[in-house]
């Protein structure tokens, strides 16, 4: 049988499922048109994770890999790498950004996980991380072996209480959590010593790391970050999926990570 005719075949099987494959789109906007009518890109980063999403408040400018991901972006979808609306986000906010269509995508390390993936679309991953520990260098704390019975501080919407309760588990030890809405409330929770350890991936607590806390050697769950957009957004989710596999081959986002010191 003559391609053609199988595709002919296929289509018309398809349009008969209503799955409309082989039609040209119809009416509605496009995620990626969306972006191109407005002429911006609007994205979700981090404002306080060195190297990745940090807002530096000697240049007024956001600067990390992940902004130089968002500009790379822009320059794909908008021929303009400044063509971005950067808005500060959290890993409590940065969903419900995405699902009121506040923001086009997230690119704010958020961690690729299964149960993720039936509420949002993630890129390929560009960057894995892993769940750490920040203590008060005189808790005498030297490894999660030292925390049974102690108070862990983690992020609402976060990971960290999931990876550090499966690995506590496994070392037969057993923590209590106290949960807070940001990372400068974990911080002063910490400082305070209404907890005992402040967990979350290494490279967040890299930003509140001082004179007076240390982050632990130990390190569980590896955390890969993908670019994260509306579930419903699957033409913009798969077009910069093909991208970031781009740059993931061509060097582009190695580059950057050694730019980064990452
Ligand atoms: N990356 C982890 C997560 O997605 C930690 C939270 C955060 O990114 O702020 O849950």
């Amino acid at each position: 049988m003559k391609l053609s005719r199988v595709v002919f075949i296929v289509c018309a099987a398809l349009i008969a499922l209503g799955a409309g494959g082989c039609t040209k789109r119809q009416t509605g906007v496009s995620g990626i048109d969306a972006i191109k009518n407005a002429n911006v890109l609007k994205a979700g980063v981090k404002s306080d994770v060195p190297g990745f999403g940090f807002f530096n408040t000697s240049t007024n400018k956001y600067e990390g890999l992940e902004i130089e991901i968002a500009k790379l972006l822009a320059n794909e979808i908008l021929g303009n790498p400044d063509a971005i609306n950067f808005e500060p986000v959290t890993a409590k906010t940065r969903g419900p950004l995405l699902d009121n269509g506040e923001l086009d995508m997230v690119i704010a390390t958020f961690t690729i996980t299964d149960e993720r993936k039936l509420t949002y679309n993630f890129s390929e991953a560009y960057y894995t991380d892993a769940v750490g520990m920040l203590v008060k260098k005189s808790s005498g704390i030297n490894s999660l072996a030292d925390i049974n019975g102690l108070t862990v501080g983690v992020a609402q919407s976060a990971t960290s209480k999931e990876a550090i309760t499966a690995s506590a588990a496994a070392l037969g030890i057993s923590v209590n959590f106290a949960e807070f809405s940001t990372y400068p409330e974990l911080k002063a929770a910490l400082d305070s010593g209404r907890i005992d350890v402040f967990a979350v991936d290494k490279s967040i607590l890299r930003g509140y790391l001082d004179s007076d806390t240390i982050i632990l050697p130990d390190e569980f769950s590896p955390q890969p970050y993908g670019v994260t957009t509306k579930l419903s957004n699957k033409q913009l989710a798969d077009y910069v999926d093909v991208l970031i596999k781009k740059w993931l081959n061509d060097g582009t986002i190695s580059a950057l990570i050694k730019q980064f010191n990452l």
